[in-house]
Order: C-alpha cells, then structure tokens, then sequence
C-alpha cells in the first residue's frame, strides 16, 4: 500500500518502521527541521526493544510534501500532535486524491472535524491504539512493549478500504481489529488521558503517586462523570463505574512508577499540550450542550497556564 507519514515524531516512526518492513511503500511528512535532517542523514532510528534498527525512507518537509509532484497516497496517517493537526493537512491537503483515505489515531477528541475539511467522510478512518512510543531526540525513538489498534471508517461507505487496512496493518504486527465502535473507544481513552495526564502532569507526580493520594478517586470519578455526562449527548453512553475501574488499576500496575506523556510534553521538555482535545474538548462542548464541566474547565485552565509559565 502506498502510505504517507504525516509527522514522524514517537508515535510515526513506530507505525512507519513496522509498515515498510512488511513490505509497503512509505513516504514520510513531516514538520521539524531537526527531525528532517536526522532522518535524511540516517534514516528513522530507534531502539526497538533493546535493539537498535534503522531504516531509510523518503522523507519531505510539509512545504516540501506540497509541491510532490503526482503523489497521492493510498493511505494518509496522522500522527502529529492535535494541535498541529490542522496545519500539517492544510499543507498537504493537494496530496489526498479522490482515492486516499486518512487515517487518524491521536489522542483526543475532536480530529474528526479538522480532517473532515481536507478529507471527504467517505475517506475518513478513526481509531485508538494502545502502541506508545517516546523519542530520544530527532530522527531517533524509543519503541518498547507490545499494542494494538482499533480502527473504523467514519462513514459506512468506508468499510472495504478500512478492512483493508486492518489487513496491512496485521501483516505489520501492529494489532489492528475491527471495531463496530470506535468512538466509544476514543471516549473511553480520552478519559485515562483527562484524568492521568493532566493530574500528574498538574500534581508533579508519576501514576502510582497519583494513586496514593486520598483525592484520586474523587478526582477520578468527578472527570470521568463530566466525560459521560457530554458523550450522552453525542450518543455515546460510557460506562463509568467500568472506565473508572480501568483508570484506577493503573494505580498498581505496571506502569504505576510511569510519567505519563503529557508529564513529559509539558514538565519535561515545555511543550505544548492537547488539553484542548481532551478535557478542553469536554468543556467546550459541555458549553454547546449546557452540561456544567467545572473540573475540566479549572484542569484546561491550570494546563494552559503551566504551558505559559514553562514557555516563558
Ligand atoms: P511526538 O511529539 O513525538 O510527534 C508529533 C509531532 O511533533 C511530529 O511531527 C514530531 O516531529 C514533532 N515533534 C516532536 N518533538 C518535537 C520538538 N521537540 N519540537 C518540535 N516538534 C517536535 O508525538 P507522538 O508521541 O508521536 O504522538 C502523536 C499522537 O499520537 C498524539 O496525538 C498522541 O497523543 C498520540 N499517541 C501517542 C502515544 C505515545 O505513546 N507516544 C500513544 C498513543 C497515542
């Protein structure tokens, strides 16, 4: 399958190493200039679980990517940030013939919409994966574990193509299934990233320390109840005593000792965050719909502000 990358951070070189290795035509797109040089110089690095591998593919930047003459690509995947989202697809909005699908697995809520200006619904696919990655530097990540993905097509007319995809991806070992329910899915995981990224990232504090403090569960379930209190009415109807069972067991898990990314984003390395598609997305909406959210409106707030006083 002809597959462009579109962003080769963590997440994009995990998805492209595995999908040219099994044998797929892949071009990759992306937005930061150190990124690109490491990449040409010495293909996208990483070490994959304990091992180091490396593998050159084409690589374009996104002003680049615009003027590729007579590409246009089976497949887009999106894995830049959400914030980026819109302008990586802007920019290469010419590359999506009548054709191409795109593919989008970002964390959040909300990418839908974005794409939807650059992408026919029909073309549209949305999902979760349970993959993670980090990066060590430019052109260089850090793969360890095992995943999955769960994928849909927005619309019913995208079924065929989508079970196609789940066919390439299966070839590439990335755990893909079929979901009769993606946005349920997205839900759900949106509301692990509403509740543990953005409290430890506000609290300075791993998952397990979370755990241990008298306010989690309160914390938990107050979130969790403004996330399905907004999916209800999007026809979604999460099952809260459920997500909070799968939010809290991190607490004791095996990733309890573990920062989660928006800790590493915002307190590591003073980057932007996706609050906006995640507890930002429910408060916005909640506005929409007039569904009071006072927990994710002051954790949106507490996130942005954060964002300014490390970015200073
Ligand atoms: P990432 O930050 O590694 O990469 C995203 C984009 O940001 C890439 O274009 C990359 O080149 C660019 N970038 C990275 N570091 C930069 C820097 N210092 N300066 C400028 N640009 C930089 O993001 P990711 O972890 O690959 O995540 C992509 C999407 O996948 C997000 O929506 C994320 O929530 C989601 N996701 C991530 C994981 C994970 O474990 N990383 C797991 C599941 C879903």
């Amino acid at each position: 399958m002809k597959i462009a990358m579109v962003g080769v951070g963590a997440m994009g070189s995990r998805f492209a190493l595995e999908l040219h290795k099994s044998g797929n035509d892949l071009v990759l797109i992306d937005g930061w200039d150190e990124n690109l040089a490491a990449i040409r110089q010495n293909g996208v690095q990483a070490n994959l679980n304990g091992k180091h591998v490396a593998d050159k593919m084409p690589i374009y930047s996104l002003e680049e990517a615009q003027k590729l003459p007579d590409y246009q690509p089976d497949l887009m995947i999106a894995f830049t940030k959400s914030y980026q989202l819109d302008d990586a697809f802007s920019k290469v909005q010419n590359l999506i013939g009548p054709h191409t699908y795109v593919l989008c697995l970002l964390n959040g809520m909300g990418h839908e919409e974005i794409l939807k200006k650059y992408v026919p619904a029909q073309r549209l696919i949305l999902g979760i994966t349970m993959w993670t990655a980090g990066l060590a530097g430019p052109g260089n990540a850090t793969l360890f574990g095992t995943g999955n993905v769960e994928l849909q097509n927005y619309d019913p007319a995208g079924k065929e193509f989508t079970l196609e995809v789940e066919k390439v991806f299966e070839k590439a070992g990335l755990y893909p299934k079929y979901s009769e329910n993606a946005r349920y899915s997205i839900w759900r995981k949106a509301c692990v990233n509403g509740t543990l990224n953005t409290l430890c990232s506000i609290l300075d504090c791993n998952i397990g320390e979370l755990g241990q403090t008298k306010e989690a569960e309160d914390l938990l379930k107050t979130i969790i109840a403004e996330f399905a209190a907004v999916a209800s009415h999007e026809g979604i109807e999460l099952d809260q005593a459920e997500v909070y069972q799968h939010v809290a067991e991190t607490f004791n898990g095996d990733i309890a000792d573990h920062y989660p990314s928006m800790y590493q984003d915002l307190i590591k390395n003073h980057r932007q965050t996706e609050v906006d598609f995640i507890n930002g997305a429910v408060w916005r909406r909640g506005q929409e719909y007039g569904v009071a959210t006072p927990y994710c409106a002051l954790i949106t707030q507490l996130i942005h502000a954060k964002e300014q006083l490390l970015n200073k």
